[in-house]
């Protein structure tokens, strides 16, 4: 029977995971290589030094089940870990529905999103190797700041190329990463060969989160001192983040209750991986059935509308080659899209079990994903981040579902991060002003036709 008495799951810090989830050796097929994009062999550890530390890299292919959390990273997590569950039960009462909304709330975290988790991680791992500085990308700076948080604590210089439309537009995330200690320039800059060639085209780019991968890859590669960090997307990342859905899967028990259905929001796909794969764990390892649901925006389908194939990880044609679902590494999506989760491709691992049917996608226009979000703001009380309120609208679709078919369906969904820093878009949905961009096909056709040429088996 459910406890229907709580709104708040809590585990103590005791009760804290003390290893991550490596979904890889349940996964019923091993992932494709990740492959040179000039030999179109496979990468082995060495091809990915100069980039990231050797710890890092090793967790990267590691076929381990369980991966110990380090006392320093358990000891920074402590900060805001175990994070709430709670249940939605205004929002339910409202909705009218007979379903059961839980959320994982991921905002609590000093810099409001589920990123430190591996942020912490990564600079951990940084640090224990010797290096002194980390470059990376950010779009709307949710990264960049996780990672100047990090730093910080860790004593590491980090160097931030964000998009430069994003620099512009939203100050404070660059006010912010400021005041932990980064450095931030506004990409495309002239700063290196990348940003030098955009910028002779394209005097007035307003950047892409691929140039800035590019720009952050190329400082990296030629400074010995220096490694790069990336947010999402790789294994290590998702690896990271599962501690998320290990201590949801303890608190779903703490309510009596089991999720029939698990949503995250998808963008390169790190949040929705860390509540869902210990779930997936136990749906292909110990029968427990459950539906698994990545949210997209349709200005950004990369699962629902893109190709299962080899692409770039970056604009620059600098990164090894991945399978994942993409767009094409050089696909921007529309400026007028508010709602985060631009990136053009899928984590390696989320783009394989969606391959394999184990997780299924949906894609939603950011009008009606803002209407979720101010519903359920006024409901609980929280705000949620642009990217978040994707997963928001799905849970409530679910539950106008479960009502309309008069079930009890039990839903859990990622909160992964409060919207304090985008209230221009908020503002811009109250005032009307926010445009359903359609879905771009025409730009994405193109884009594809730029693939790079693989073999695949
Ligand atoms: C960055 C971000 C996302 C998207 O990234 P994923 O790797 O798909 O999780 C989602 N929510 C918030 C709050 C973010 O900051």
């Amino acid at each position: 029977m459910p406890d229907n008495k709580h709104i708040k799951y809590i585990l103590d810090e005791s009760q804290m995971p003390k290893a991550w989830y490596n979904i890889v050796p349940d996964l019923p097929t091993p992932p494709p290589p990740v492959l040179h994009p000039g030999t179109k062999q496979p990468v082995g550890p060495d091809d990915l030094a100069p980039l990231f530390p050797m710890a890092l890299i090793m967790q990267e292919v590691s076929t381990e089940r369980y991966i110990e959390i380090p006392e320093p990273v358990r000891d920074i997590y402590r900060q805001w870990r175990p994070s709430p569950l709670f249940r939605a039960r205004r929002l339910e009462k409202l909705l009218d529905t007979p379903a059961r909304i839980y959320y994982k709330y991921e905002g609590v975290s000093p810099v409001g999103s589920h990123k430190p988790n591996t942020a912490v991680a990564q600079l951990f791992y940084n640090k224990e190797e010797g290096i002194t500085k980390i470059s990376t990308e950010t779009g709307a700076g949710q990264w960049g700041s996780s990672l100047a948080m990090a730093g910080a604590m860790f004593g590491i210089d980090v160097e931030v190329f964000m998009v430069k439309v994003s620099y512009h537009q939203k100050p404070y995330r660059r006010i912010l990463m400021e005041t932990l200690g980064a450095t931030v320039h506004a990409s495309p800059t002239d700063l290196t060969d990348v940003g030098k060639k955009v910028l002779a085209s394209d005097p007035d780019s307003p950047g892409s989160l691929g140039i800035a991968i590019s720009e952050a890859v190329e400082v990296a590669a030629k400074n010995p001192d220096t490694k790069y960090s990336l947010g999402s997307v790789l294994n290590h990342v998702l690896l990271h983040q599962t501690i998320v859905g290990e201590e949801a899967l303890a608190q779903m028990a703490l309510a009596d209750d089991y999720p029939d259905v698990l949503i995250g929001c998808a963008g390169g796909g790190s949040n929705m991986a860390g509540l869902l794969f210990p779930f997936i764990r136990e749906h292909l390892t110990n029968g427990r059935q459950a539906r698994f649901l990545a949210v997209e925006p349709m200005a950004c389908p990369s699962m629902t509308k893109g190709t299962y194939t080899y692409d770039f990880g970056d604009t620059g044609e600098m990164t090894p080659l991945v399978r994942m679902y993409t767009l094409g590494h050089d696909f921007v999506p529309p400026g007028i899209h508010a709602g985060g989760l631009r990136y053009h491709g899928m984590a390696p691992l989320v783009s394989l079990l969606h391959e394999q049917g184990i997780i299924e996608s949906v894609a939603y226009h950011q009008n009606p994903v803002f209407e979720a979000a101010v519903t359920f703001a006024r409901a609980e009380g929280i705000t949620p981040a642009p990217e978040s309120a994707h997963a928001v609208r799905a849970a409530i679709d679910q539950a106008l579902e479960a009502r309309e078919a008069g079930e009890e369906r039990v839903i859990l969904f990622n909160l992964s991060g409060h919207g304090f820093f985008d209230m221009s878009a908020y503002d811009a949905y109250l005032a009307g002003k926010l445009e359903d961009y359609e879905y771009p096909e025409e730009a994405i056709a193109q884009s594809l036709t730029r693939l790079p040429q693989v073999e695949m088996a």
